[in-house]
């Protein structure tokens, strides 16, 4: 067994093991009622005399950092609690690697990225690397064993695990329904060889599904959240602003409620460390409504385009109080985003140009990413401490962010793109941008909400509603229940 757990001292260079601890799925009976969980433990109980010992394993890039950890951090433990093997394996890559599948990951969104070549060379990388975690993959799983791969990171294991007798489904994350964009069409032939192998393919947009993939293999399934999680867990607003006042992200005088969450195995945490911040003058005022946008810092979630709006946003309001934070990791956390580090820099250097009187009420905050749970209570916090969360995304496979304020009954305002579209309802459940790339539309949608509270107020409520209905893990496991049913085991 090479695979190493994520309490050694983990080497870069192998496969790791993250524990999954179970989660009883009772715990959403509050939010689903008791005949929807006697359903799914049923469901889990045909799935389980399918599959028998079987192991699901799910393999990604990162365990930390982005939509697709978050969501299996989430998923995983309520799958262990009816019983299912559910398991989680990261692989390592080098530098190199991770440029290429970050390339691959524009690609798929139909982004040019850094316009490197997809060619037979970056395919060798490709290869390489993930032959060597194939290595480490086969002493764990068994012939036999459910596997799931998540991403283009991922694809080239599908070929040697097919081989070793094991059902393959690969799962992508990321997409676009323009299936002409050039880029797209060369990710698609990088990885439609091995495709073609794998048993199923999950996509999150029935739009997203490439010709390589759409011969009824091919099914949509929605990401969800966990609300309980130290992410999405109800907290009171004393505590929000006590988790933001420790981090350094709002002042005020000193708060009537310790800055403590839950953590995942129900102990208690408490926020600690401070965000490393970027902003003139002391923080704002806990009583100043914020603007928040918390995403990985990628050219794709626009930071630079919700800098400018807001500051379209500010010149047309005199003696406007409202703060714009945009929040994210800190740099270099994230082991397959290579490049965060560099997206920051022409932020700091977009913010360094502004007029003083505009930056003076903007913050970029780099969140603590030392203890993920951590990390995961200050976000909670600033979404539900935010006034109006923004996802002014330019491309969005499913924006977990988006979903995560809306459980919060925030009023978001999001770009009408990708999978977006099929989460905020215009002016229902929250407020689409059809131009992501106009100042002015999103300068408008701000001043909207900002001038009518009832507005805000009903759109957060209808957005919670949405993410109760169709957003929680059990309408999520039941539809991987359905397609492990369909596979031959
Ligand atoms: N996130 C986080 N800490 C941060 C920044 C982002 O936990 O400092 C989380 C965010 O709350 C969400 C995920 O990372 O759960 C991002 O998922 P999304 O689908 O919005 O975008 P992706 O990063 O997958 O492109």
């Amino acid at each position: 067994m090479v695979l190493v757990s994520h309490s050694d001292p983990a080497p870069a260079t192998r496969l790791r093991e993250v524990p999954v601890p179970r989660q009883s799925p009772w715990r959403l009976a509050s939010l689903l009622g008791d005949q929807h969980i006697e359903d799914v433990e049923a469901r889990a109980r045909r799935l389980q005399e399918r599959i028998q010992a079987r192991a699901v394993w799910n393999v990604n890039s990162t365990e930390k950092g982005g939509g697709v950890a978050e969501m299996l951090h989430s998923l995983l433990p309520y799958a262990r609690g009816m019983g299912i093997d559910a398991r989680w394996a990261v692989i390592h890559g080098t530098d190199e690697f991770f440029r290429i599948t970050k390339r691959l990951h524009h690609a798929l969104h139909g982004s040019t990225g850094d316009g490197s070549r997809l060619d037979t060379h970056a395919r060798a990388i490709y290869d390489a690397v993930l032959r060597d975690n194939a290595d480490d993959l086969l002493t764990a799983v068994r012939p036999g064993d459910i596997v799931v791969l998540h991403d283009p990171q991922t694809a080239g294991l599908i070929r040697p695990l097919k081989r070793h007798g094991a059902h393959v489904a690969w799962r992508c994350h990321i997409g676009t329904g323009r299936q002409g964009e050039p880029d797209l069409k060369k990710a698609w032939s990088f990885i439609s060889r091995d495709l073609v192998e794998a048993d199923v393919t999950i996509f999150s947009h029935p739009a997203y599904i490439p010709k390589c993939c759409d011969d009824g293999r091919s099914v949509v399934i929605r990401p969800s959240i966990d609300p309980f999680s130290p992410k999405n867990e109800d907290i009171s607003p004393e505590t929000a602003r006590s988790i933001l006042t420790q981090a350094g992200i709002v002042s005020g005088p000193p708060p009537e409620a310790p800055p403590t969450f839950t953590r995942l195995d129900g102990s208690p945490g408490r926020v600690d460390h401070f965000a490393d911040i970027t902003g003139l003058g002391p923080p704002p005022p806990w009583d100043a409504p914020l603007i928040v946008q918390v995403s990985r810092w990628d050219p794709l979630k626009d930071p630079i385009g919700v800098i400018e709006g807001f500051t379209e946003h500010l010149r047309r309001r005199d003696g406007e109080h409202a703060r714009l934070v945009l929040a994210g990791p800190t740099v270099r956390s994230i082991p397959d985003d290579p490049e965060s580090a560099e997206t920051l820099d022409r932020v700091l250097e977009t913010w360094r140009r502004l007029p003083h009187s505009v930056r003076a009420r903007i913050q970029l905050a780099c969140l603590p990413m030392a203890d993920m749970e951590e990390n995961a209570a200050i976000v909670n916090a600033l979404q539900r401490h935010a006034t109006i969360v923004v996802q002014k995304s330019i491309h969005e496979g499913f924006g977990l962010t988006v979903t995560e304020a809306m459980w919060k009954a925030r009023p978001v305002i999001a770009s009408a793109v990708g999978g977006i579209v099929d989460q905020i309802e215009d002016g229902v459940s929250g407020l689409l941008l059809a131009d992501p790339s106009d100042p002015a539309a999103f300068a408008n949608a701000v001043q909207r909400l900002m001038d009518d509270a009832e507005l805000a107020r009903s759109l957060g409520e209808n957005a919670r509603e949405v993410v109760r209905e169709r957003y929680l893990p059990v309408r999520h496991l039941i539809q991987y229940a359905d397609l492990f049913e369909r596979l031959e085991l």
